[in-house]
């Protein structure tokens, strides 16, 4: 099947799409994106993930219309024959035709893609802890990810498909995803702040979490309190809820048959895959 994608309003052959080399996004990685999924043809949270896609525009200073946001993405949608996938959306300030760090009022410039994808595949993950060399405002969904890419290819060269990060020992989040642990019955994952982007799925997992009526606690965690864990789950949009088997560089206690994740993951896929 012929991959589609949408340029600022569009829908062509990706191949058929050109992109300015003057494009902020190519130049200064001015730009934000959303990875939305879908399953059976329809979005799962969709307003959601705009509302976070109008937090990153905001904050950035990006002028762009959310509405023309959504209606591509659902025409990307519409267009292709994919029951399950993911739409993977970016705006980017525009053309600057001379690569000024100070920019002016651009037309924003809207890229998205769609991809066929099984939710279903998701084995325990081999993982390595790492220093978090990110910049300060991990909330902002920006494409700019040098040090999630750095960092989550040092881990693949030693087996791993993830890493968990830690800024001064204070656990922050995943290279693509969010932490949650166990400790004494109690599900833990570090609180929102400005170091971690507000996963779309860790909200869900959080909301199946207090209907469960099971214990939790957002709070601030450090390395320690990963190596007493005895369950660890990485969650992001394309990988769901995920066990975490091992982490190379750090003894841990972890049992792959924790209750709690049983629940929890049961749980996830009545509510957003059936
Ligand atoms: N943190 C980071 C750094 C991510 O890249 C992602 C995936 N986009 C997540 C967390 C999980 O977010 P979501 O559940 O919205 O996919």
């Amino acid at each position: 099947m012929p991959k589609i994608a949408s340029y600022n309003g569009k829908v062509d052959l990706i191949e058929n799409i050109k992109i300015s080399p003057m494009s902020r996004a190519f130049l200064f990685s001015d730009s934000v994106y959303e990875v939305i999924s879908f399953y059976k043809n329809k979005f799962i949270d969709l307003e959601t993930h705009l509302d976070r896609l109008n937090h990153s525009l905001n904050e950035t200073k990006i002028s762009c219309s959310i509405e023309d946001c959504k209606s591509e993405i659902e025409k990307l949608l519409n267009e292709s024959n994919f029951e399950d996938g993911y739409i993977y959306y970016q705006v980017s300030r525009g053309v600057d035709s001379i690569r000024s760090h100070f920019f002016d009022e651009n037309d924003c410039e809207r890229f998205g893609f769609i991809e066929e994808f099984s939710f279903f595949n998701q084995l325990p993950l081999k993982v390595m802890l790492v220093e978090d060399i990110r910049w300060q405002r991990c909330d902002i969904k920006s494409t700019s990810l040098l040090g999630n890419v750095l960092q989550m290819n040092d881990a693949k060269s030693a087996g791993c498909k993830e890493i968990i990060m830690h800024k001064n020992d204070e656990l922050t989040e995943g290279g693509a995803s969010n932490i949650f642990f166990v400790k004494d019955k109690t599900i833990f994952t570090p609180k929102l702040s400005s170091n971690i982007l507000p996963g779309i799925t860790r909200h869900q997992v959080l909301k199946i979490i207090k209907d469960q009526k099971l214990d939790f606690e957002e709070g601030s965690y450090g390395i320690d309190d990963l190596k007493e864990a005895s369950s660890i789950w990485l969650t992001s949009t394309t990988k769901g809820i995920v066990c975490v088997e091992e982490i190379v560089n750090l003894e841990t206690k972890i049992n792959s048959e924790c209750q709690l994740f049983k629940i929890c993951k049961n749980a996830f896929i009545k509510k957003y895959f059936s």
